[in-house]
This record gives C-alpha cells, structure tokens and sequence, in this order.
C-alpha cells in the first residue's frame, strides 16, 4: 500500500490545491493533505483550525483522503506515517527552482521517499492562495477560484484582509 503526503500552508485551499489532490488520490492508496501547523518563512491570514476546517470540507467527496496537522521536517511527518511519496504541485514560473532545491534536500536527508510533481492544470497556473487573498481584499470576484465555504470564510476576513493592505499590523 503506497501512502502519499501532499503538504502545504492551504492559507486558505483554492481550486488548484484541489486539482492536485484528486488527482493524487487516483495515484496512491491513501493520501495526507499535511497542513503546516506554522508555515516557514510565511505569515498566514486563516489560524490552523481554521485551515483545517476549509480543507475538510473541500475534501469531503474525495476518497481515501485525510486532513490533517503537522509541524517539523516534512520527512519526519511521512517517515511517522508510512508515507514513501510526497506530493507537489507545479506552477510553470513561480515555482519550479524552490520545488527542486526543496526535493533535493529532501532527498538528502531521506533517500528512500520519492517526490512526485504533478503539473498544474492550465487554468490554475496563475492561482495562488497569495493572489486570491489580494483579489479578495480588494473586493474581486474569486467565485471560480476557490470553493463556496472558502468565499465565504475570506468575506469574513475582510477587515483584516484590507489592514494587511494598507499595511497595518504586517502579516
Ligand atoms: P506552500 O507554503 O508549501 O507553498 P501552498 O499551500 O502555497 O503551500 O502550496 C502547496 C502546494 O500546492 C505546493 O506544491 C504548491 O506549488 C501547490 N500549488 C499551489 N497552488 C497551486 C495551483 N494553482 N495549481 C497547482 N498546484 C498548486
């Protein structure tokens, strides 16, 4: 049985984050959405449970899917769980030096699991948690981006979504 970690901030889940995940659940028999407690180097809008909470719900339709926290070495987190694969998802520009420099110390200190990159649909190349954020602030639609509880739960966040705009209180 090959059980595969697909980890991230989720800050908050969007459309391509699903994309990636159904379709890894079709390549593994179980697969983790490991959800960083404290993203490195990354301030995050929505608290952990939040996080959680959205990721669930988005997930609830896929099977053999679970959700859950984690904090640490990503190749600690798999090595606890039996995990031999981690999955990522691959943007064309924004992301492919910082996946590859990220496999390869993974490699280093864990040669026996393998990340597997999975491409990004054409339609989500420009979607990130980060813009959608930014777009949702400044009161654009993200309907087609992100699920329905997740417009909703950024709605909620707008005060603090047009703080960190115009620069009040970082984050
Ligand atoms: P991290 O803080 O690890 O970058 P993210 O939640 O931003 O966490 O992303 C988690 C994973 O999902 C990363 O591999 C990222 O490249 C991938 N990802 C993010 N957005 C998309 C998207 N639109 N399409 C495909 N993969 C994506």
């Amino acid at each position: 049985m090959t059980v595969a970690v697909y980890p991230g901030s989720f800050d908050p889940v969007t459309n391509g984050h699903l994309d990636i995940a159904s379709r890894a659940a079709g390549l593994f028999d179980r697969l983790i959405l490991a959800v960083y407690e404290t993203p490195p180097k990354k301030a995050v809008l929505f608290p952990l449970q939040e996080r959680l909470d959205m990721l669930r719900l988005a997930c609830s339709t896929l099977p053999d899917v679970q959700v859950e926290a984690f904090s640490g070495l990503i190749i600690d987190y798999c090595r606890r769980v039996g995990a031999k694969v981690i999955v990522r998802g691959l943007r064309m520009t924004s992301d492919f030096e910082r996946e590859f420099e990220m496999a390869l110390m993974n490699k280093n200190l864990a040669p026996e699991i393998e990340v597997v990159c999975l491409m990004a649909r054409t339609e989500y190349q420009f979607l990130s948690s980060s813009l959608v954020k930014e777009v949702a602030g400044l009161g654009g639609s993200i309907e087609n981006l992100v699920p329905p509880h997740v417009v909703s739960a950024l709605q909620a966040k707008l005060p603090r979504l047009k703080e960190i705009q115009t620069g009040q209180k970082g984050g």
